[in-house]
C-alpha cells in the first residue's frame, strides 16, 4: 500500500495550482470533466485519475460547500435501511464503512457508542432497537469490518446507561442498549482529503468555477474569481452535483429533503461521549441523535422535510425544525434542552432521486444511488456520504474498462506519522500522518488557538491556505474549521480569516 508523504507538493492544492490548471485546461483536452466538488465528485475524480484518465474537477463554490459539509458525519453501517427492509442498501453501507474505516481514511474515523435508553413504561423500544443492532452486527462481520473496530452491541444496566448519558432522567430508567457505529471527524475534511489525493494522482482541482453548459465536446464555465468564461474539451462529463443534478440532467427528478442539525455545547449533556439515540414517536426506525464532536460541541439531529419548489442554493434551519429536534431529544432527559442551549444550527439538502409517480414521504425514499447516462454525460447522485466510493466506481466503470482500485488507495493523511512529536490529539484526528510535520513546523504563535473558546490552532488555517484550496474567509470559517457555526466566534475570527485569504 502506498502512503502519500506528508505535505507532498503533488497533493497540495491552492490558488497557484488553480491558476496553473486553468492555463493548462484552456489548451489541453482531458478525458473527464467532473462537475461538483462534494464527496461524490471528489470521489469520482480520484477514481478516474487513479485509473489513468486525465481529469478536471470543477466546483462552483468551495469543496464540500453543498451537502457534503452538512451531514451528520456518520460513516454508518446502514442500520436505518435495515429497519426499512432495504437490505441491499444496508449491505452496501456496511461494506463501504469497512473500506473507509479500514484502509481509506482510518485517521478520520472513530467508533461512536449509541445508547438507546430503556424505560419501564416502554421496554418494547429497547427490544426493537436491540434486534436491529444485532442484525447490523451480522452485516458488520459479513462486510469484513476491521476486527476490534466496533464492539458488539449489548444490553447495559441502569448505572452504565447513566454513565454513558448522564443527563437522562433516572426515574423509571431500567437500562439501555448500546450499539457502535463509525463517526467521521469532519465530512468537509474527508472531501478535502479526497480532492488532494485526486490531485496527487494527477487531477486538476478547481473551485469557484461554475459549469454553465455541457455539450458533446466538453463544458463551458464561468470563473467566479475573474468573471471570465472558459471552456474545457473532454470526452466525458460526470455530473456529480448532488441535489442540483437535475439542472444538468433534466431526465432526473430530484426531491430535496432538508436535514437540520442543532449545535449545543457538549457541557449541556454533561460532556457525554456517547450518542444518545431517541426514537421518534409513531415513526418506526426513525431516531433523533446527539452527536458529540471533538471541538466541545454536540450536534443534535435531524429532520427530514421536503423542500418545495426550485432547488435553492442553500437552506437555513427554520425555528420549527430546531424546536422539533429539541423536543424529541429532551423526552428522556431530566432537564429538557431549550432554545437557550442552542449555540448554532445548520441544514443541508439530501439528494433523493424520485421514482416516477412516487408519492412517498422523503424519509421512505430509497437512499440507493443512481447512475444515469445520456450520450457523453454521466450523472451520479442520490446515495449518501458513506457510499461515495461505490458511487464513484459505478460512474467511472461506464468510462473505462480499466479496473477500479480505490479500496486500496489510502487518502492523504492515512499513513503512519513519520514525525515523533507531541502534536495535540485534535491535529492527529484531523490530519493523521501530516499532524507531526504540521506541529513541528509551527512556531509558538501558530500553535495558539485562532479564537479563545474554540480548539483550532492558527497553523490549521495556514495549512488550509497553502495545501487545501482555501480561497475565501468562509472556506476557513465554515469548512476548514467549524468556528463559523457559532455566530459570536465567527465574528471574532472573521478579521483573521480575511487577512489570510486576502490577495
Ligand atoms: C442533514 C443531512 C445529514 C446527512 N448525514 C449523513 C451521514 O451521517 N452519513 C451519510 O453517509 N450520509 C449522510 N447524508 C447524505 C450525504 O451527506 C450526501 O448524500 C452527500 O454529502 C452528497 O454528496 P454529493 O457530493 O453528491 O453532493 P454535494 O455535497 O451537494 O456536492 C455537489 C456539489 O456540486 C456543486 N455544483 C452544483 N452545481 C454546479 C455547477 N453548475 N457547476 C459546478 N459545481 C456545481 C455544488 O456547489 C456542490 O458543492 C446526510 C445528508 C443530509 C442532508
Amino acid at each position: 500500500m502506498h502512503f502519500i508523504p506528508p505535505l507532498d507538493p503533488a497533493s497540495s492544492i491552492n490558488a497557484e495550482t488553480r491558476r496553473l490548471s486553468l492555463d493548462r485546461l484552456s489548451e489541453e483536452p482531458v478525458d473527464v470533466v467532473v462537475i461538483g466538488g462534494g464527496v461524490t465528485g471528489t470521489g469520482v475524480a480520484l477514481d478516474a485519475a487513479s485509473r489513468g484518465l486525465s481529469v478536471a474537477l470543477l466546483e462552483r463554490d468551495d469543496l464540500a460547500s453543498g451537502t457534503s459539509s452538512k451531514s451528520s458525519k456518520l460513516v454508518h453501517g446502514g442500520l436505518r435501511y435495515l429497519a426499512k427492509g432495504d437490505v441491499g442498501v444496508a449491505w452496501e453501507s456496511a461494506v463501504e464503512r469497512a473500506h473507509v474505516a479500514g484502509r481509506i481514511a482510518p485517521h478520520l474515523v472513530r467508533p461512536l457508542a449509541q445508547v438507546v435508553p430503556v424505560y419501564r413504561h416502554d421496554r418494547g423500544n429497547g427490544l426493537l432497537a436491540g434486534l436491529g443492532f444485532v442484525a447490523g452486527d451480522i452485516l458488520k462481520v459479513a462486510a469484513h469490518t476491521k476486527p476490534g473496530l466496533l464492539p458488539k452491541p449489548r444490553k447495559v444496566g441502569r448505572d452504565r446507561t447513566l454513565s454513558l448519558a448522564p443527563t437522562l432522567d433516572p426515574d423509571g430508567l431500567v437500562g439501555g442498549v448500546v450499539n457502535w457505529d463509525c463517526q467521521l471527524e469532519d465530512d468537509a475534511l474527508l472531501t478535502l482529503a479526497l480532492a488532494r489525493t485526486a490531485a496527487y494522482h494527477g487531477a486538476h482541482v478547481l473551485t469557484r468555477c461554475r459549469i454553465s453548459s455541457v455539450n458533446n465536446t466538453g463544458v463551458t464555465f464561468i470563473d467566479g474569481l475573474s468573471g471570465e468564461t472558459g471552456s474545457i474539451s473532454a470526452r466525458w462529463v460526470v455530473n456529480a452535483t448532488g441535489v442540483w443534478a437535475g439542472s444538468l440532467d433534466p431526465s432526473l427528478t430530484i426531491q430535496p429533503s432538508r436535514g437540520t442539525h442543532v449545535v449545543v455545547r457538549s457541557a449541556a449533556l454533561r460532556g457525554a461521549r456517547a450518542s444518545l439515540t431517541v426514537a421518534v414517536p409513531q415513526h418506526f426506525g426513525r431516531y433523533v441523535f446527539s452527536l458529540p464532536q471533538s471541538d466541545g460541541t454536540t450536534y443534535l439531529g435531524l429532520t427530514d422535510e421536503v423542500v418545495q419548489g426550485p432547488v435553492p442554493d442553500a437552506v437555513a434551519a427554520p425555528d420549527d425544525d430546531v424546536r422539533w429536534i429539541l423536543d424529541i431529544i429532551s423526552r428522556p432527559l431530566a432537564r429538557p434542552l431549550t432554545m437557550s442551549d442552542v449555540v448554532g444550527t445548520y441544514a443541508g439538502m439530501r439528494p433523493l432521486v424520485l421514482p416516477e409517480g412516487s408519492e412517498e414521504a422523503t424519509s421512505d425514499i430509497s437512499r440507493k444511488h443512481v447512475v444515469d447516462r445520456e450520450d457523453n454525460l454521466i450523472t451520479v447522485t442520490g446515495g449518501k456520504l458513506t457510499t461515495y466510493r461505490r458511487m464513484a466506481q459505478d460512474a467511472v466503470d461506464l468510462l473505462t474498462d480499466r479496473p477500479c482500485h480505490t479500496t486500496e488507495i489510502p487518502l492523504v493523511g492515512a499513513g503512519p506519522d513519520p514525525v515523533a512529536c507531541d502534536a495535540p490529539d485534535r491535529l492527529r484526528q484531523r490530519y493523521g500522518s501530516e499532524a507531526g510535520t504540521l506541529w513541528t513546523g509551527a512556531d509558538g504563535e501558530e500553535r495558539r488557538t485562532i479564537v479563545s473558546g474554540y480548539p483550532a490552532h492558527r497553523l490549521e488555517w495556514r495549512f488550509a491556505v497553502e495545501h487545501g484550496l482555501t480561497l475565501t474567509p468562509e472556506d476557513l470559517l465554515d469548512r476548514r474549521t467549524r468556528i463559523g457555526l457559532q455566530p459570536p466566534l465567527r465574528a471574532e475570527a472573521m478579521q483573521a480569516a480575511e487577512q489570510l485569504t486576502a490577495g
